[in-house]
């Protein structure tokens, strides 16, 4: 028997739906409707999702978790077309931000998560993260793929309306862009960028949006921040990032919650052993997180309790100095090099996409350099 609600609820039917759909559902659904309806529809900031979405709708969906291999009806990129207006990243800003120094006594951590997607796959939607992000009114910032963006819009939209979450540009497919140059580089680095900016344009013409003009405007027309798959750069792919307006946002707490034997309370040590005031911490919101869910309210209260705050990203860095390097690693410099082999194994995968705007698709990784 399902115990998730899946109905999608359009238009005029909200309203009535809102009130009705939750006990409606069956029993598990209508517990997550009801705790999320409360808790979204009572904070600050939250009227566009209040507007757009159905508490039933935005609540955890299980079957969504786990990502779909064989699947390419996402492989074809964002067609081409003109971005919003950028500046290239300034020379103080450009390099790998690991992590950011706070003045004394502010205690400010920023939680990361990835939502990553390779061609030939559906990646997962972990529901049960967000809902208790919400729950607990903690901030994120969720380092979404460009297929990720295109698979997933409606999870895309209500992330977005969602003044608790940022969103950030992960490549368009999880390729290591240590191999790739070029147009395909390039590809890797704007495709997001097209296909967020698309997501956008076509959420700001829906009834809901048009309605709240002032709650609308205040959504980022364009993707600031960016995260190399894998953890991996160089000096062109860093500049790529840069040159397009993107500051590179890596991270100094891993929770290695993309291996399955990491358990919840192994994750929780992590972010309790080595977080600090300015910590960037990686988590995965893909289904890859295997166990994130579990660890994060094992975590957070504790953080809480000693003071921290959660911030996006964006706040952490107005809040004081980023430490940059001219590299990009996981722990410590040239550890994420192994994953050049990786993805150079995984080119065979690579789909041969044909029509319009799928020319940059069928990339070739080039050889290690
Ligand atoms: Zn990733």
């Amino acid at each position: 028997m399902q115990n998730y609600c899946s109905t999608v609820i359009t238009g005029r039917a909200r309203g009535l739906a809102r009130a009705t759909l939750a006990m409606a559902c069956c029993v598990g659904g209508a517990h997550f409707a009801m705790a999320t309806d409360a808790l979204v529809h009572n904070r600050p900031g939250s009227d566009l999702l209040q507007a757009c979405f159905a508490p039933a709708e935005l609540a955890a969906n299980p079957a969504e978790k786990s990502p779909r291999k064989g699947q390419r009806a996402f492989d074809r990129p964002e067609p081409a077309r003109q971005l919003a207006p950028f500046q290239p990243v300034s020379a103080n800003l450009r390099g790998a931000i690991r992590r950011v120094k706070l003045p004394p006594g502010k205690k400010l951590i920023a939680l990361t998560l990835d939502l990553c997607e390779q061609p030939g796959e559906i990646a997962g939607y972990d529901g049960a993260i967000i809902d208790y992000l919400r729950k607990e009114g903690v901030k994120a910032t969720l380092f979404v793929g460009g297929k990720w963006l295109r698979s997933h819009e409606r999870r895309t939209r209500q992330l977005m309306a969602d003044p608790l979450f940022e969103i950030a540009n992960h490549s368009a497919a999880h390729r290591n862009l240590r191999l790739l140059s070029g147009r395909r580089l390039l590809d890797e680095v704007e495709e997001p960028q097209r296909a967020y900016e698309a997501i956008h344009e076509r959420f700001g013409k829906d009834r809901c949006t048009a309605a709240l003009p002032q709650a609308w405007q205040s959504l980022p027309n364009r993707m600031s921040l960016f995260r190399f798959p894998f953890g991996a750069c160089n000096k062109a792919s860093l500049d790529a990032v840069n040159d397009a307006g993107l500051l590179a946002i890596q991270w100094d707490v891993s929770t290695g919650d993309p291996t399955p034997a990491q358990s919840a309370k192994a994750i929780a040590r992590e972010i309790l052993n080595s977080a600090r005031p300015g910590s960037i911490v990686i988590g995965h919101a893909n289904g890859r997180g295997f166990h994130t869910a579990e660890a994060l309210p094992l975590a957070i209260p504790k953080l809480k309790a000693q003071g921290y705050s959660f911030v996006t990203v964006s706040e952490l860095l107005a809040a004081g100095t980023p430490e940059i390097v001219a590299t990009c690693y996981n722990l410590r410099p040239g550890d994420t090099d192994r994953y050049d082999d990786l993805a150079t194994a995984f080119r065979h995968k690579l789909p041969k996409a044909t029509g319009p705007g799928s020319a940059n698709w069928s990339t070739t990784i080039e050889p290690k350099r």
